[in-house]
């Protein structure tokens, strides 16, 4: 009892814990219907079979601050966990049905990437109980009877690893997504173009069949710096980024800034029809979009030239062959006046 005062228990109640269970499981079940900021509280799962201390561990919770569910044994805390979702398990170790490490181990499998710590609740001095509850994944452990001072620092602290996980997951995330994005256009980068056109060069040659690419140039784009200021240019690549996302609208095209006016649009499993007709669409978007150039040598507005390059990847080729033809094809299009596509169709 006297651990219960740890835990900033009211005295008056340590001898109760019945009463004191069904005043915490009505604030629980209050706790769901009430505000959003409520909602934030990590929830903790209680798993336990033994009555007096699944009471105990309810009381020290919420006295934490915690919103609390809890399960007597291993196949109930199952169920409880993927309707609730916690924040966190505390996991009796030795149960009825399930056991706590049986049950550690289905919660590893069904967490797949999501890190919920769990907490397991051992025997004293019981050492194989410490190896197995590693073993299956636990985080870290208590040992019975529970020093309610050591329970609660071990589950703030794993809280709030969790949370910096979590935010750490996220962040990573973001940044992989930077790093293969362009900054001024939104659509992919150089490196997101070759990991991408490497990749489907890759699949495609197992399967024999057809990839595209094209590569496109912005007309006397030097001279459109030089005439509206690199801010107009800036703006230009963005609405032409936007024009090519538009057309190449299938869910496997991907587009992406090649060079500086330069894009790049992979169509995978395209034949060359279908890829010439994407180019066209490009093009006349381009042309519709009507931005005005006045020292173009081709056209009173922006125009594009393009490259298709057309091809199935042999097994033992590389996606350069790819580009060295669309980029061929570009070199063509350009001595040809600009403003046109030229299709390239190899093997
Ligand atoms: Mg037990």
């Amino acid at each position: 009892m006297r651990s219960l005062a740890d835990c900033h228990t009211n005295s008056k109640d340590t001898g109760e814990l019945e009463p004191l269970n069904r005043r915490g499981v009505e604030i629980v079940e209050n706790g769901l219907t009430l505000q959003s900021e409520d909602e934030e509280r990590p929830l903790i799962l209680i798993v336990d079979d033994d009555r007096a201390i699944r009471n105990m561990l309810v009381t020290v919770m919420h006295n934490q601050g915690y919103r609390v569910v809890t399960a007597v044994n291993g196949l109930e805390a199952l169920q409880v966990y993927k309707e609730r979702k916690p924040d966190m398990v505390l996991l009796d170790a030795i149960m009825p049905m399930m056991d706590g490490f049986d049950c550690c181990l289905e919660l590893q499998r069904l967490q797949g990437s999501d890190r919920t710590p769990v907490l397991m609740i051992t025997g004293l001095e019981d050492n194989d109980s410490v190896d197995r509850a590693f073993e299956v994944g636990a985080v870290d452990y208590v040992t019975k009877p529970i020093h309610w001072a050591v329970l609660r620092q071990r589950v703030r602290r794993l809280l709030e690893q969790a949370r910096l996980y979590r935010e750490l997951e996220a962040a990573n995330q973001e940044l992989r997504r930077l790093a293969f994005l362009d900054g001024l256009t939104r659509v992919a980068n150089r490196r997101g173009f070759d990991q991408t056109l490497a990749r489907h060069w890759h699949e495609l040659a197992q399967s024999g069949a057809y990839l595209s690419l094209i590569l496109c140039d912005v007309d006397c784009f030097k001279r459109y710096n030089d005439t509206y200021g690199h801010q107009a240019g800036d703006r230009c690549l963005q609405e032409i980024a936007r024009t090519l996302r538009q057309a190449a609208s299938y869910p496997t095209d991907f587009v992406a800034r090649y060079g500086g006016e330069e894009f790049a649009v992979i169509l995978p499993r395209t034949e060359a029809a279908a890829a010439l007709y994407v180019a066209q669409k490009i093009r006349m978007g381009v042309r519709h979009l009507a931005i005005a150039h006045e020292s173009s040598t081709v056209s009173p507005f922006v125009t594009l030239s393009l490259g298709v390059a057309t091809m199935v990847p042999y097994p033992g080729t590389s996606e350069t062959e790819a580009i060295a033809a669309a980029d061929k094809a570009l070199y063509q299009a350009k001595q040809a006046g600009r403003d046109r596509a030229i299709l390239k169709i190899l093997n």
